[in-house]
């Protein structure tokens, strides 16, 4: 059975109060969606329509509880509003979560009852891929509603936009080493790429075309030897990459890398990655960079090329415009 809930149905307030910015982030909707049939948990989170639709992927994470979840789609959609606001695209913010391991707990049936649920707002959210989900599992959300973009090409979508998305990252990094170095050449920089998954091993690509040095770091170790064996690039550990000293660390994993851990540890000049919410606090964190002389692109900007990419299916525009649009984070940044 398909059931919406107030969310402070299923995290007791005095929980949610711990979330300290809830009341301040400004969100139009927060929806916890279960249904016991599927065993779906999801929250879909609403932060502006302003600009237009929130649209926002959707993540499949094995969080540890729903707080952890909450705090999750809560932040990950308002980086949705500043990043589709930035890049001038005529969107608003939103994102979902569905709670739950997606190499275990993943079914067709499950994807279709989130199609069903994201119907229902009736195009107040459009969603779209982001980790722990495919272009085929879009097939199957699309099954159930029309608000879904990032479909496989096959099907008239723009297909993985991790590509894209790439180089993204790789426009706003020569960006920011233009307006620190006076120089946007990345010959012989040492860069390090902290997760080679979807983004991070594209991006390797456009690096290794301009001969920088290139480090790589993941936990996953058969990723690592598969990229090593394809590509000229060394493996730094979690230890190994505090102690080397390189001049980019792009954070391309998962999101709260810029913490009060690592910040004093790190070796570089630029911050620029692919990753969602990588300073774990706004306000502390991002001054901390400062105060280090550490420059930090802000995610929300450099890794626009997703939504970029999806936004076409929604407007209509070909592969130049996307190129365009996509190179222009080179100047805004
Ligand atoms: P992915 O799941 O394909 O890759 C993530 C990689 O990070 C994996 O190889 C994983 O093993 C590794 N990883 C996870 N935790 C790690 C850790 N603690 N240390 C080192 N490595 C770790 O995801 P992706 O599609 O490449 O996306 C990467 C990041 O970029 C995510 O934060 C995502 O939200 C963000 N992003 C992606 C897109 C896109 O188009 N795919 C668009 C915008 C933002």
């Amino acid at each position: 059975m398909l059931k919406f809930s107030k969310i402070q149905e299923i995290i007791p307030e005095k929980e949610i109060s711990l979330l300290k910015n809830i009341s301040n982030m400004g969100h139009e909707d927060i929806i916890y969606c279960t249904d016991t049939e599927t065993n779906l948990k999801a929250i879909i989170a609403v932060h502006s329509t302003k600009l237009g639709p929130g649209l926002g992927g959707c993540r499949m994470w094995n969080y540890e509880s729903n707080l952890a979840a909450l705090n999750d789609v809560l932040r990950l959609s308002r980086g949705m509003t500043f990043k589709a606001s930035i890049t001038g695209l005529n969107l608003g913010g939103g994102k979902a979560v569905i709670i739950g391991d997606s190499s275990k707990d993943k079914t067709e049936k499950m994807m279709e009852s989130f199609g069903e649920f994201v119907e229902s707002l009736k195009g107040k959210y459009i969603t779209a891929e982001d980790v722990g989900m495919t272009t085929s599992d879009m097939e199957m959300i699309k099954r159930k509603t029309n608000h879904v973009v990032g479909t496989p090409k096959s099907m008239g979508g723009s297909g993985d936009p991790s590509v894209v998305t790439a180089y993204g990252v790789y426009m706003g990094m020569k960006g920011s080493a233009n307006f620190l170095w006076n120089n946007d050449n990345l010959k012989g920089k040492k860069i390090l790429i902290q997760g080679i998954g979807n983004v991070g091993k594209n991006l390797i690509q456009y690096l290794q075309k301009e001969d920088a040095i290139i480090y790589i770091n993941d936990i996953n170790n058969e990723k690592i030897e598969e990229i090593k064996k394809q590509y000229n690039v060394s493996e730094l550990n979690d230890i190994d990459m505090f102690k080397e000293k390189i001049d980019i660390y792009s954070p391309c994993a998962l999101g709260a890398t810029l913490n009060n851990n690592t910040i004093p540890k790190l070796t570089c000049s630029i911050v620029a990655g692919a990753a969602n919410n990588q300073l774990e606090q706004e306000g502390v964190h991002d001054i901390m960079l400062k105060n280090r002389n550490i420059l930090y692109a802000p995610d929300f900007l450099i890794n626009a090329g997703g939504i970029i990419n999806v936004y076409a299916e929604l407007e209509g525009y070909d592969k130049k415009e996307i190129i365009r649009k996509t190179e222009n984070i080179f100047n805004t940044t």
